[in-house]
């Protein structure tokens, strides 16, 4: 028996090969994917437009695999927080945030991740694995439905659990796949792709032909404090990430996003709002301040709001634009950083840093 190919892992032009492989004329594609994606529908049968025959070469040749729904939490601000099943049992988290003041998806890239930020209950889990693409657009393909958002337009933040750039090849994927005209049709500036800032990849990315709004994570102005609190910097220091950023192509009005992790007397002080000015100098770029979320095992705590509008106000009376995340769905752990599900890899933190350092292919510098 010939093992199926999932339809919901290709891309376009690769479901267009695999029906010509067959006999099979191209255009079909395009109206499986808007089945699949505009629609919200896996049932081949109710794909009417697909004549009977081909249809039973579909069903004989390929599978759809989507994410099962196990879990679906609602915050009392509205956020829900859904737990999601994959083939192999593995889990991930994906958020809905309504009205900030659009709908965002907040999506996961990988089954936990290898980062190990101090702060983040995602970092404690280790990485399990890396998300296909498949799996990626899944969760909006689930999260679409379970929302009612088909027909409505929608932001992504690639937020979730695991780092994009870690995962490149399939986060690339997913963003073509979310893109496509026949299927969500998704502009990348309604993406933002969130980092802690692998410089190699940011690289690849700046190259990119479809570009998300880029986020990147700093949570610190001097290299020894971010490489305690993002390990990652001890490889790609601070000086690195941001001669990427001042060298990474911005399209008219578009800014980095530098996302800012308030943690109570570590890094939120009057003197860390001056460097983090001083820092960006130079950079269209947006701070986004995050009081931490805090959790149990994370050994921070959350500054008081005197102190985060202190910060703010240095910032913004040095003329750059700051915003304070407000943080969503803390009563159903869905905020930032809250997202783990038990049963993580077993794997010890050098490990973790090995796999992070080491021949990745998704650490290459694409060239
Ligand atoms: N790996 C990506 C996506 C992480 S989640 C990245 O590092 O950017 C998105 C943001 O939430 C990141 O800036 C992350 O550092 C931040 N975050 C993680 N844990 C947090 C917590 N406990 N409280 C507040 N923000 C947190």
């Amino acid at each position: 028996m010939r093992a199926s190919t999932d339809l919901a892992e290709l891309e376009l032009s690769e479901l267009e090969a695999a029906l010509q492989a067959r006999g099979v004329q191209p255009f079909h594609a395009r109206q499986i994917f808007r089945w699949l994606y505009k629609r919200g529908v896996t049932d081949l049968d109710r794909m009417t437009d697909i004549g009977r025959s081909l249809r039973e070469t579909l069903r004989s040749d390929f599978t759809i695999t989507t994410p099962l729904v196990t879990g679906d939490e609602r915050s009392t601000d509205g956020t829900r927080k859904f737990l999601l099943e994959l083939a192999d049992r593995r889990r991930v988290e994906a958020v809905f945030i309504p009205d900030t003041p659009s709908m965002t998806f907040c999506i996961s890239t990988q089954v936990g991740c290898a980062m190990s930020c101090g702060f983040c209950l995602t970092g404690k889990m280790g990485l399990v694995r890396n998300l296909t693409a498949g799996e990626i657009v899944g969760q909006v393909r689930v999260l679409t439905a379970a929302t009612g958002m088909l027909e409505h337009p929608f932001n992504i933040v690639l937020m979730g659990m695991g780092e994009p750039l870690h995962n490149y090849d399939n986060t690339m994927k997913a963003l073509r796949i979310l893109n496509s005209e026949h299927g969500f049709a998704m502009s990348p500036r309604r993406i933002t792709l969130s980092t802690v800032g692998i410089v190699p990849a940011l690289e690849r990315l700046a190259r990119e032909p479809l570009m998300p709004n880029l986020a990147v994570s700093l949570h610190a102005t001097t290299d020894e404090q971010r490489t305690a609190l993002v390990p990652p910097n001890s490889k790609y220091p601070l000086a690195a990430v941001l001669d990427a950023c001042r060298k990474f192509p911005l399209k008219k009005r578009s800014r980095i996003t530098f996302e800012y992790v308030l943690l109570d007397r570590i890094n939120d002080t009057p003197d860390d709002a001056r460097r983090l000015v001083k820092l960006l100098a130079g950079i269209k770029s947006k701070v986004n301040l995050i009081p931490l979320n805090p959790a149990p095992g994370i050994p921070y705590q959350r500054p008081s709001d005197a102190r985060v509008d202190r910060f703010a106000q240095i910032l913004a009376d040095r003329h750059m634009t700051v915003s304070v995340r407000k943080s969503r769905g803390r009563d159903i752990r869905a905020a930032c950083g809250q997202l783990i599900v038990e049963g993580g890899s077993k794997k010890s933190a050098a490990q973790q840093m090995a796999l992070l350092v080491g021949p990745s292919p998704s650490l290459g510098t694409g060239h």
